[in-house]
């Protein structure tokens, strides 16, 4: 009998084929241990603690297997069961057989001068994503992606514009974290930890709700990487219903892309506020701020030139944002190609700083950082195999606005 240990992620070619016709149809008994001797074999990355100990109980093993593993994954940050040395032979065999620990691969890495990271990683299908790590004087913060491309369409975010292929796996979330945490521990070793992590690279977050909220439990997770709730922080564009299931199963910051005071503009730039307006997105971050003491929002607004940086802006901006407990974080825009919309100037972010922190909002603004290997916000790139032809109706968008200019 062959036990069914896990839903297969994939199988191993380890099946042996009939070895002719003719012995098949006299070896019924043969046939079936053939059809049936595919294994199913895990990638642990793609499993939260709870999801291992499922795994352990599945494998005949005690459920404490799980914390003992984990601490050579993401502790030790090994990944060759061979090398699991308190594991005894027999376990070692079966998670040789029915198991493996499979990582995107670095297709390249590159540092800025003000010591920004950033890492193209490969994925299955032909694509890639990038993350980013941005060292601070008290901390370091990783930018992580969720999906491959964003479906979202934002008018003025570089990811917007290629299309969307699929969501990442667990596997592959937490893999940029492992990724960073072992290319910056292996090369500044205890100089520069991630302290912070943010899902604001490509993607929305909340789109790949079962594969990003595991991820992050391995993030906070004591025999994970072991980040603060308050620091592991997912950015959403304004999936209202889904903005209330995470309150109600994790327990992570929350950050909101605003970027505009009222609706019409809004819809413009995330078009997703046509569906979920916000007054509806502002009473889903009520329920989430009253979900325990101290809670604050974050709210991302990108600030583009003549689009939304005017002063009476800024003054309906602390009308709206009085009313939930939020920080705001005021983002330069970053200009890439073929983009309509502009960086606003020093003196008018200066200003707009200055009125909404008058208003009593707290307002920082975002350094640009990483400008020289394209590692600013929004401007997370990657490889994505368009399966929405996003990327085709931009270029041609950009062509016909081209034309058009004398
Ligand atoms: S801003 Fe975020 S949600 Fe909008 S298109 Fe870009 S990645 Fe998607």
């Amino acid at each position: 009998m062959v036990r069914t240990l896990w839903i297969p992620q994939r199988t191993r070619s380890r099946i042996s084929f009939p070895r002719s016709k003719s012995t098949l149809a006299l070896d019924v008994r043969q046939d079936i241990t053939v059809t049936t001797a595919i294994q199913p074999v895990t990638n642990l990355f793609d499993l939260d603690r709870a999801g291992l100990e499922a795994f352990f109980i599945g494998l005949g093993e005690k459920k404490f297997r799980a914390q003992q593993v984990m601490k050579w994954m993401y502790h030790q940050q090994v990944i060759d069961f061979e090398q699991m040395t308190d594991l005894g032979k027999s376990l070692r065999d079966k998670l040789n057989t029915h198991a493996e620990l499979r990582l995107p691969k670095i297709l390249h890495e590159q540092q800025s001068s003000d010591g920004t990271c950033k890492w193209v990683l490969e994925l299955e299908g032909g694509n890639a994503v990038e993350t980013v790590f941005i060292p601070e004087a008290n901390r370091g913060t990783l930018c992580v992606s969720s999906q491959i491309g964003c479906g979202l369409n934002c008018s003025f975010c570089s990811t917007g514009t290629q299309g969307f292929n699929r969501d990442l796996t667990t596997a592959e979330v937490i893999g940029q974290v492992w990724i960073a945490a072992n290319s910056l521990g292996s090369k500044h070793r205890g100089a520069r930890r991630i302290t912070n992590v943010v899902m604001m690279g490509m993607g929305e977050p909340l789109l790949n709700f079962d594969n990003v909220v595991p991820a992050m439990s391995l993030m906070r997770d004591d025999y994970g990487f072991g980040l603060a709730s308050r620091r592991v922080t997912l950015s959403t564009a304004g999936l209202v219903p889904m903005i209330d299931r995470l309150n109600a199963e994790s327990d992570v910051a929350l950050a909101v892309s605003l970027h505009a005071p009222d609706d019409e503009l809004r819809t413009q730039l995330v078009p997703l506020n046509k569906k979920y307006p916000i007054a509806e997105l502002m009473a889903a971050c009520q329920r989430y701020a009253a979900r325990k003491a101290k809670t604050q929002i974050t709210f991302e607004y990108t600030l583009m030139k003549g689009i939304n940086d005017k002063p009476e802006q800024a003054r309906a901006l602390v009308k709206l944002l009085r009313r939930v407990p939020s920080k705001l974080n005021l983002i330069p825009f970053n200009p890439f190609p073929g983009t309509k919309y502009e960086r606003s100037e020093p003196m008018v972010i200066a200003t707009f700083q200055k009125i909404v922190m008058d208003g009593g909002l707290i307002a920082t603004v975002r350094r640009t950082r990483g400008d020289d290997i394209d590692a600013a916000c929004g401007q997370l790139v990657g490889k994505v195999m368009d399966r929405t032809r996003r990327q085709a109706d931009f270029r041609r968008r950009i062509e016909a606005e081209v034309h058009v200019i004398p």
